[in-house]
């Protein structure tokens, strides 16, 4: 059960600055109007949303006991003033997204609800969350779904290729994974579990037995990549492969949000968060 409070945290306290800030450059760009408008009427004739609804398991107290159970804790951490339907879907793939229109919902593939602890699950609920509180999910799915609506809607979208428009909206996409990562981490209670989760992510369920996969791995890594990065090639690389990706890369993540960890901002989240938790006892 959700307890909303007035003066909690809100989405605002912890989103990545550079995420607002494309999505108010995003919104301006005077064609996005129209895409948008062809998403909807794509959406609304292909009935996607009604498949999730109509095939897989929400989950309830008595369907999925302990994956409500976090998801309540996550709702409450992120003090979210609505519970959106949670699914699980029968898939062996790691994924999870948040979709729908007007009232948006999660989907978490079940490999995902078999294979994470607790804390990782949490993280990956929390990351979701954080992309409905920041209300990321409309041009989500516009940029999900970019390539089948240009193929729908080719002659009257088609212009809109040329514009940069479609690489906006990858950039801001990408720019939005980093206030969600912090939603993710604010949900599960701190740091490890949503780098554990990314980790995951990165192959560590797979070669766990055989390599070390931690944080400092991850932050070595980093440090290697920055090095090529400071040279002609290496920004010349990030810029070319990272433009139509809709997700920055991992291991910029891990860097992201171990930052983000040691700042004051998080610090003041986390003890007002800690503050209405003891408050309720
Ligand atoms: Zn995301």
């Amino acid at each position: 059960m959700i307890n909303y409070h007035e003066n909690g945290i809100k989405a605002s306290d912890y989103e990545y600055s550079g995420d607002r800030e494309a999505l108010i450059a995003l919104k301006k760009i005077p064609v996005i109007d129209k895409l948008l408008s062809a998403y909807l009427d794509f959406t609304i004739k292909s009935g996607m949303f009604v498949q999730v609804q109509q095939n897989c398991f929400r989950v309830t107290k008595e369907t999925y006991p302990r994956v409500y159970e976090l998801y309540q804790i996550c709702l409450n951490r992120l003090n979210m003033k609505q519970e959106p339907s949670l699914y699980i879907d029968l898939n062996y793939e790691y994924n999870a997204y948040a979709t729908g229109i007007g009232s948006p919902f999660i989907v978490v593939n079940s490999s995902m609800v078999d294979d994470c602890t607790d804390g990782e699950l949490m993280a990956l609920m929390g990351h979701e969350l954080g992309h409905i509180n920041s209300s990321h999910v409309l041009y989500h799915n516009l940029a999900r779904n970019l390539m089948v609506l240009l193929t729908s809607h080719l002659k009257a979208l088609a212009p809109l290729i040329s514009t940069g428009t479609v690489f906006a909206l990858f950039d801001w996409q990408r720019k939005s994974e980093y206030t969600a990562d912090r939603a993710g981490m604010i949900a599960a209670g701190g740091l490890q579990p949503s780098v554990d989760l990314m980790l995951r992510l990165m192959g560590k369920g797979e070669v766990q037995k055989y390599v070390d996969l931690s944080l400092d791995t991850a932050m070595k890594q980093y440090q290697d990549f920055n090095i090529s990065k400071d040279s002609f090639i290496g920004k010349f690389l990030y810029v070319t492969q990272t433009a139509a990706m809709g997700h920055p890369w991992s291991i910029q993540r891990i860097k992201a949000l171990s930052d983000w960890s040691k700042t004051e901002n998080y610090a003041g989240v986390v003890s007002e968060i800690q503050r209405l938790e003891s408050a309720e006892g």
